[in-house]
């Protein structure tokens, strides 16, 4: 059975897609059976993952219209092959921020995607969602089929404030939608040891939420910034560098994780 798990934050900017991106070619690379969802209109994680969001027949869109099934919506990226870091992608483009307001009528509409990922549950040891930036319903459509949420993170001073939103958020869809949704970790992203800042919220997130931090730590490193604009996670473009190398250490940390779930 896959572990499906939402990387959100309904803050933008805050390195959601490059956690996405990278952790799934990070998983694909130690050997996990891999699809990743992008549910934001605005395409990156699929861009990123060597997908042109502008050639796709059918995205996730489809999918959550009941249109297309996964197994006709997804697709790979032949760079990915090459690198032997080869994940399943159900891309997005502009076209899903049309869902939005389509799906409002519709029944059922907050468990589409859920419906559509158990027909191919089998398949995967992991499945990872690209959130968009905000707590819309296509956020709700990824946080009603995951089993855990993944929360990057910069630690900077807003941060924890944003926190407090996103934690309330997933007690409702606990609550009402999903009971078995949780926050599996909080990932320190773009971290920079030289900025005492940093380093304050960075201890005050451990002793306020322990071991839901995980111990993993992926530094600001110019060559995950660089990899989209090749269409490729930085953990292929670059593998040598100290942002793929802890982006590969946190797939083992989520592999362990999952374990024990
Ligand atoms: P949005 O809310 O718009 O979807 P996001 O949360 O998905 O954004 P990203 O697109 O992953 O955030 O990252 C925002 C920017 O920061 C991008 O330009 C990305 O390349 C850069 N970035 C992300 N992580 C790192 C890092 N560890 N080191 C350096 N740059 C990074
Ligand atoms: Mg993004």
């Amino acid at each position: 059975m896959a572990k499906i798990f939402c990387v959100a934050n309904q803050k933008g900017g805050v390195g959601k897609t490059t956690t996405t991106v990278n952790l799934a070619a990070g998983l694909a690379k130690v050997g996990q059976r891999v699809l990743m969802v992008d549910l934001d209109p605005q395409g990156n994680a699929t861009m990123g993952s060597g997908v042109d969001k502008r050639q796709l027949e059918m995205t996730v869109y489809d999918v959550l219209l009941e249109e297309a099934t996964i197994t006709q919506a997804r697709s790979r990226s032949d760079k990915l092959q090459q690198a032997g870091c080869s994940y399943d992608i159900l891309g997005a483009n502009r076209e899903l921020a049309g869902a939005e307001v389509e799906m409002v009528s519709l029944e059922r509409r907050e468990r589409r995607l859920k419906a559509a990922l158990q027909a191919v549950d089998g398949e995967y040891d992991f499945v990872l969602i690209d959130c968009p930036p905000s707590l819309s319903m296509l956020t709700l459509n990824g946080l009603c089929c995951a089993h855990g949420v993944i929360v990057p993170m910069q630690c900077e001073y807003f941060a924890l404030e944003g926190l407090t939103d996103l934690v309330n958020t997933i007690k409702q869809v606990k609550a009402n939608l999903n009971d078995d949704l949780q926050i599996i970790g909080l990932l320190r992203v773009m971290f920079d040891p030289r900025i005492t800042l940093q380093n304050q919220v960075s201890e005050q997130l451990k002793a306020h939420f322990g071991d839901k931090v995980f111990d993993t730590v992926i530094p600001r490193n110019v060559r995950l910034a660089e990899a989209p604009s090749y269409g490729l996670p930085g953990v292929v473009f670059d593998p040598a560098s100290r942002g793929a190398q802890a982006f590969v250490a946190f797939a083992l940390e989520m592999v362990q994780r999952i374990k024990s779930m």
